[in-house]
């Protein structure tokens, strides 16, 4: 069982999204506590951060063991699966973290996740999409 520090960051989901955040952290140093239900998933992370664990996020029990109680930082990078953000996202509140941060793949998923009382909910998609709106805008200027 790992024990977390305050400064361990935890991510919930190691797909495309939460595993290049994953990485991206390790590679700045930060401790990384990786959890996906998925052993692929979890295989493929093993030896970049710190711990890598095949569990269940909606199991209270199987967080707790995992010291994600004990980490002040937790991302919940779990998408399609409605039902496992949601249940995750009750349950890491429950332990009673401070900083969560939670992505959203829809407008509904997003406003139920804010209603649970999650503050920081992230839209990838939508995000980049603004964002790429304004570099073409920049790149358009640039001809002006
Ligand atoms: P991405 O676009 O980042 O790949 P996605 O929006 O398609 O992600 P999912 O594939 O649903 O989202 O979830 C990302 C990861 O979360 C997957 O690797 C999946 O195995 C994992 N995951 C799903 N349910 C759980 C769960 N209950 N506990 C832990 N991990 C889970």
């Amino acid at each position: 069982t790992p024990l977390a520090k305050d400064g361990a960051v935890a991510v919930i989901g190691l797909g495309r999204f939460g595993g290049s955040l994953a990485r991206e952290l390790a590679e700045h140093g930060v401790e990384v506590i990786g959890v996906d239900i998925d052993e692929a998933a979890v295989s493929e992370y093993a030896d970049i951060i710190a711990y890598a664990s095949r569990a269940d996020a909606t199991d209270e029990v199987v967080l707790r063991q995992l010291g994600i109680d004990e980490v002040s930082r937790v991302v919940i990078a779990i998408g399609s699966d409605l039902q496992a953000s949601i249940l995750a996202a009750s349950r890491i509140l429950k332990l009673g973290n401070r900083h969560i941060w939670a992505k959203a793949i829809s407008e509904p998923h997003a406003e139920i996740l804010h209603q649970l009382g999650i503050t920081n909910v992230i839209s990838p998609e939508n995000d980049m999409g603004r964002r790429l709106a304004h570099l073409i805008r920049g790149h358009i200027s640039d001809f002006l």
